[in-house]
């Protein structure tokens, strides 16, 4: 019998390419796998912990005491998460220039940490470490990788309180949600975790009788993970946890604005028994720390969570070494509220889709579609259930709706709000800065708003509802797919059965 001949290459256009030109070759393989994770803070050491911490203290006496913020910190302190540095290698570092960037609590504008400033040198070695470590970890059996993701997800559910904490003070949604992401981002880690036992391949019939044809599925080797600010945790695990579970390493590149979570995130890692290099986190200079992820030949895969705008540089820049690219960009995320749809769970449904994490998510209603029989009826109870919603920092207890992200979010919402206010929309309610000051815009609702307005076109991002008129199903479904961004559709109408056979069939 002849014996099999595999030619085992790192899949995609390579590998492809090479199965086409090799005669007795089985393979095709790779999977889906995705990003990668680490984390860095700066600002405290571990040999200096309790001076870092009596400085905490003193500076955390302006952050209001009511709030929890100054006991939040000492507890993450006392921890050991709130790390404070790149973790390249195994080893938590400055950036090698000394720079660094501040940290803020969006809901006091107070300084949490400061964590250092990467760029290409930083970048270039935690690179180099991922592409060492792949040698090793991937060839751990799928069976001790999947102990180590396990581990790693028992420890993040062990820490949910911290963690939660974490991105409420970087990030500025309430505890509430922020444990909620805790979880959520927590169980891609598990769900990898025996993922990685069942990476299956295939047998495919060969046309020649002394052929065999195998589909072998191989990790691709390095890949760069680069996350957003709004899941500092879940959009880490998301990508770190698959490309793991098949034998990838990562280095991971989480928004300036919260990389406080990621970094805690990455401890837990290294606690977990994740080897040293399996996981890097290097944050900073964002083009500098994307150019040199794109531009080195070990890192073949990009991951990317955020803007539509960053998403095409990095699919443009990817060209240039022929890297695999996974993207989620953003919505535009139609609700649709039918005449016969029960009331208080259309107001329920459509307060949670809006207004989860302010607004600032990606599947969030961005467009309130409701048909012209409830119109009037639903835009009044929608407004009293958003006037209920309690604003605030959202360490404290009850607050439903914390601070947009930075002061660049305001100025978004605001512009939109003005486009749509000079175009004829109506403000219902809020439509301005709320009186807590800061970053904190009021719950807004804006009725008679038509898809000629910004905010129906392009994703707001922040807490305002447009509430769009509609006549007939037909109409319903030409306004909800006016868009070439929708990620999320939600109906809502007497019939479930009909509403979601409607939804599947013309909308998706
Ligand atoms: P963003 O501005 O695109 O930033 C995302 C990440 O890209 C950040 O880490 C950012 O770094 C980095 N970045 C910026 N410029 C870069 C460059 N030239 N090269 C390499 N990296 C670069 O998006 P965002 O404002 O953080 O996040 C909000 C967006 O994410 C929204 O559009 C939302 O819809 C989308 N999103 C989508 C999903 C989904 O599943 N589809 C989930 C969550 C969020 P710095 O922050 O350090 O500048």
């Amino acid at each position: 019998m002849q014996p099999c001949h595999f030619l085992i290459t790192r899949l995609s256009v390579r590998s492809l390419a090479l199965s086409t030109v090799t005669p007795m070759a089985g393979i095709i393989y790779q999977q889906r796998m995705s990003a990668l994770r680490s984390y860095n803070l700066l600002l405290l050491s571990r040999s200096s912990q309790s001076l870092h911490r009596r400085h905490y203290h003193l500076r955390q006496m302006s952050m209001d005491t009511q709030s929890g913020g100054a006991a939040a910190v000492a507890r993450l302190i006392d921890s050991g998460l709130l790390k404070t540095q790149g973790l390249i290698g195994g080893k938590w570092t400055d950036a090698y220039d000394g720079n660094s960037i501040k940290v803020h609590n969006p809901a006091t504008g107070d300084v949490i940490a400061n964590v250092p400033c990467m760029g290409r040198k930083e970048t270039t070695d935690a690179i180099s470490s991922a592409y060492d470590a792949f040698n090793s970890w991937s060839k751990l059996t799928a069976t001790e990788r999947s102990k180590c993701l396990r581990k790693w997800y028992d420890l993040l559910i062990d820490h949910k309180e911290d963690l939660a904490q974490l991105i409420t003070l970087e990030q500025g949604k309430p505890l509430k949600e922020a444990l909620g992401e805790v979880a959520y981002g927590a169980n891609f880690i598990e769900f990898y975790a025996e993922e990685a036992k069942r990476v299956y391949g295939d047998i495919i019939p060969s046309t020649l009788a002394d052929r065999r044809l195998f589909v072998l599925k191989q990790p691709v080797g390095v890949v760069g993970a680069i996350t957003p600010w709004n899941f500092p945790l879940a959009m880490i695990t998301r990508k770190v946890g698959p490309a793991l579970a098949c034998g990838c390493t990562v280095v991971i590149k989480p928004s300036e604005l919260t990389p406080l979570t990621a970094l805690a995130a990455a401890e837990l890692a290294l606690k977990a028994g994740i080897p040293p290099g399996v996981v890097n986190v290097v944050m900073g200079n964002a083009s500098d720390i994307g150019d040199t992820l794109l531009a080195s030949s070990q890192v073949r895969k990009i991951t990317f969570t955020g803007s539509t705008a960053v998403g095409k540089k990095l699919m443009a820049g990817a060209a240039g070494t022929v890297k695999k690219v996974s993207l989620e960009l953003g919505g535009n995320a139609p609700c649709i509220v039918f005449d016969d749809a029960d009331l208080d769970v259309a107001v329920k449904g459509s307060l949670a889709a809006k207004f989860r994490n302010s607004g600032q998510t990606c599947v969030c209603a961005n467009r309130i579609i409701v048909q012209e029989g409830i119109y009037e009826k639903f835009a009044n109870a929608f407004a009293s259930a958003v006037q209920n919603l309690q604003v605030g920092n959202g360490l404290i207890e009850g607050v439903a709706q914390g601070p947009l992200i930075n002061e660049a979010a305001v100025h978004k919402v605001e512009s939109f709000v003005q486009d749509a206010t000079s175009k004829g929309a109506k403000v219902m309610l809020g439509g301005k800065r709320h009186s807590l000051g800061m970053t904190f815009y009021e719950p807004t609702v804006l009725t008679d708003v038509n898809s000629e307005m910004l905010v129906s076109r392009e994703e707001v991002f922040g807490p305002v509802a447009p509430l769009i008129r509609f006549k007939t199903e037909e109409d319903a479904i030409h306004i909800a797919n006016d868009t070439n961004a929708d990620n999320a559709y939600i109906g809502k109408g007497g019939n479930r059965d009909e509403v979601l056979q409607l939804l599947y069939s013309q909308l998706c």
